[in-house]
């Protein structure tokens, strides 16, 4: 399984690389490499059999070939086959790539779902060259769809595939548990590596694609689960939750703590009071009110002699939990200090020694915070922020090797379902602000074409003079990088000097360095600039209760969850606020449906839901963003079944022995394990 490729018969040197490209590099990728679907040619219909809404198999050749065009404008390509009964229209959008392949005369199978356009017709359907394949894939049986694959086509991949299932015989170890093969009727791993690309039928190539998918989560869990283990037995240190510091605490504040966020307490702090590390996950939607929370425990490790760190994902945010997070300790007498990737030499030196003497016992900062030299010995307590944008590795390096290990705590604005949130943060619990603090204004969204700006701008002009602040928001253009710049640059220029430039601008883009961007926050933050006109580095984090108004340009180009956090970051004061979206001409319907979402609600978990429903599983967890491994099998679409099995199944068995070599294999990057061993063997 672990033979490269670049040995496997048929394999040489020019095709190994552009296998390598596909990211199999060897022989067990390959065989991981399963079939898209199964084309049953075993009951190959009559064309003139076919029943509009039924899916079918058809066998026949292509007669006629052209293009026309959908009413939006798409290009359409069309392939008509006959098999002597009758005559089928195959259609595909932006295909012109195959007219080389479907050209008249060539014989093909496809198989799809029978729709009626003035003749019945198949949209998209999986094809299969029946001479091209010839005998040599038993396209007489269930032939096997792989995954589109550059440069290298189907037949060869089939041969390539079957010498890879010759070399590796009956002897396939599976890091699955024996019940999830028998469940699906399988009794080995040679079984299930030979059913999912060559199956009888294909429902036995789902059961089989079914048991690697699992296998992929499983590994995965496994990994979590080894993570809570070793945390778990690590030695932490007790923080009481002393009931009188925690009223102090209380009383200190300007508000009253939300029943949310007293429950939240409660659980966070009966956690940290056990020698067994914390590890929780606190969800809540943004404006929950979880800086405060973060701040009581810092105070509850403080009161320990304990040190705590509160990492954010950039110097904008880090600086922002500084001012509300020290503002609330610092009334208690709890030293706060600021470090980040751009804190100076001689900053970092004092910082160093306040940490030493115990004059600062609370660090907030990036993560430049744990790398090099911070006297953080007393460290107690770990609060990470947006951790998707860590991942999980990098989180777990932060805690590795450390003695006593520090409780960690977990802050994230994503409403995410219970499925999804197992497999980013399967290895924590969970704690939900499900309540916002009381007081707040109402926030009103308008949808509004860009014709209309000039109505726009009134009012603003208006809430401005009555002393409250706005943002003014440009979307990132993917299509060119300076593009989001300039129209934040130039909207900016062309602000200062007209109506609004008497109130103040502020300008914060993704170009500017962190003090630059720090500087921008601070003084719309402070009120000396009423204006911050931004691309979206304000997506998070910025806590201003004074922003009444924001405005957001371009909406149709944003994401409904990072309008949503966007959007959070007014009605924070107990003032109305009023939220423009912007759009041009052009927009598609999901777009509209997403700024319609918004206009209706500011209820995050409905509009987490909402999203999970236009976009699906895959895009809102992305993957890479939330430091998950890419699975060579499972799909994170199709498979949340398989994950709740996953994780079951990784609760009753115990670690694999070679987990971290399983991982390895599977997912081609070393286990984040590995390198936590590593740290604590030295
Ligand atoms: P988030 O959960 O988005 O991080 P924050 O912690 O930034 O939310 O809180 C948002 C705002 O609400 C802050 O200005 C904070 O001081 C305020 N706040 C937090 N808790 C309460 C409360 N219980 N009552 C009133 N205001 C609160
Ligand atoms: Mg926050």
């Amino acid at each position: 399984m672990n033979l490269e490729i670049r040995y496997l018969k048929g394999v040489g040197p020019a095709r190994a690389s552009r296998l390598q490209r596909l990211g199999i590099e060897t022989v067990g990728d390959l065989l991981l490499h399963v079939p898209r679907r199964y084309v049953d040619r075993r009951h190959v219909a009559s064309i003139a059999s076919l029943r509009t809404g039924r899916e079918a198999v058809v066998a026949g050749t292509v007669v006629h070939t052209r293009f026309s065009r959908s009413r939006k404008g798409r290009r359409i390509f069309h392939a008509t086959v006959t098999d002597g009964t009758g005559s089928l229209d195959l259609t595909f959008f932006h295909a012109d790539y195959l007219k080389r392949r479907l050209r008249p005369g060539v014989r093909v199978s496809a198989s799809g779902e029978v729709r009626f356009f003035g003749g019945p017709a198949m949209a998209h359907p999986d094809l299969v060259f029946l001479d091209d394949d010839g005998d040599t894939s038993g396209s007489q049986g269930v032939v096997p769809v792989y995954p589109l694959t550059e440069g290298i086509g189907p037949r060869t991949i089939v041969r390539l595939v079957d010498a890879a299932l010759e070399g590796v015989g009956e002897s396939v170890p599976m890091a699955v548990p024996d019940e999830a093969l028998q469940s699906r009727g399988f009794r080995s791993g040679a079984e299930v590596l030979r059913a999912v690309h060559r199956p009888e039928d294909p429902r036995e190539g789902i059961r089989a694609r079914e048991v690697l998918a699992l296998e992929d989560l499983y590994i995965y869990q496994q990994m979590l689960a080894a993570f809570r283990r070793e945390h778990r037995v690590a030695d932490g240190a007790p923080i009481p939750a002393g009931r009188e510091e925690l009223e102090r605490f209380e009383a200190s504040l300007p508000f009253r703590l939300t029943g949310a966020q007293e429950r939240a307490l409660g659980v966070l702090s009966s956690d940290m009071e056990s020698a067994v590390p914390m590890r929780r996950l606190l969800q809540g939607d943004v404006g929950s009110g979880k800086t405060v929370v973060a701040a009581a425990l810092c105070r509850l490790a403080h009161a320990a002699g304990l040190q705590s760190a509160v990492l954010a994902p950039t110097e904008v945010l880090a600086s922002q939990h500084m001012r509300s997070l020290g503002g609330f300790l610092e009334r208690l007498s709890v030293g706060c200090g600021l470090l980040t990737g751009s804190t100076p030499a001689g900053e970092r030196e004092r910082l160093s020694e306040a940490l030493e003497s115990g004059d600062i016992s609370v660090l907030v900062g990036t993560h430049a915070v744990l790398e090099g030299s911070v006297p953080l010995q007393r460290l107690g307590l770990l609060v990470v922020d947006e951790q998707h944008k860590f991942g999980v590795e990098q989180r777990e390096r932060l805690l590795a090797g450390r003695e006593p290990r520090p409780h960690l705590m977990v802050m994230s604005a994503t409403p995410i379902p219970r499925t999804m949130a197992m497999t980013l943060y399967g290895d924590m619990d969970l704690a939900v602000l499900d309540e916002m603090p009381p007081g707040r204004g109402s926030i009103t969204t308008r949808v509004m074409h860009r014709e209309r700006r000039g109505e726009i701008f009134d009012f603003l002009l208006a809430r401005l003079e009555d002393g409250e602040r706005a943002f003014i928001v440009y979307p990132l253009r993917e299509a060119s990088e300076h593009r989001d710049l300039r129209d934040a640059t130039s909207a900016y220029e062309i602000l200062r000097d007209g109506p609004l430039g008497r109130f103040g601008i502020s300008l914060l883009h993704g170009s500017m360095s962190g003090p630059e961007k720090v500087a921008a926050t601070e003084s719309f933050a402070s009120g000396r600039t009423s204006v911050l006109v931004s691309t979206t580095v304000i997506e998070v984090g910025i806590d201003v209760p004074e922003a009444t108004v924001m405005v957001i340009s371009g909406a149709e180009r944003f994401g409904l969850s990072q309008l949503h956090q966007l959007r959070g970051r007014i009605g924070r004061g107990g003032r109305s606020s009023w939220c423009f979206l912007v759009h041009g001409d052009g927009m598609d319907e999901t777009a509209w449906e997403r700024l319609r979402i918004l206009a209706e609600t500011t209820d995050g978990f409905r509009i987490a839901e909402k999203d999970l429903e236009l976009r699906g599983p895959g895009e809102v967890i992305g993957t890479r963003q939330h430091g998950l491994p890419d699975f060579p099998v499972a799909d994170l679409e199709r498979d949340m079944d398989l994950l709740t099995e996953a994780r079951e199944l990784a609760g009753r068995y115990p670690t694999p022995p070679d987990l971290d070599g399983l991982f390895e294999g599977r997912f081609g990057r070393p286990s984040p394990l590995t390198s936590e061993r590593a740290e604590r063997d030295e």
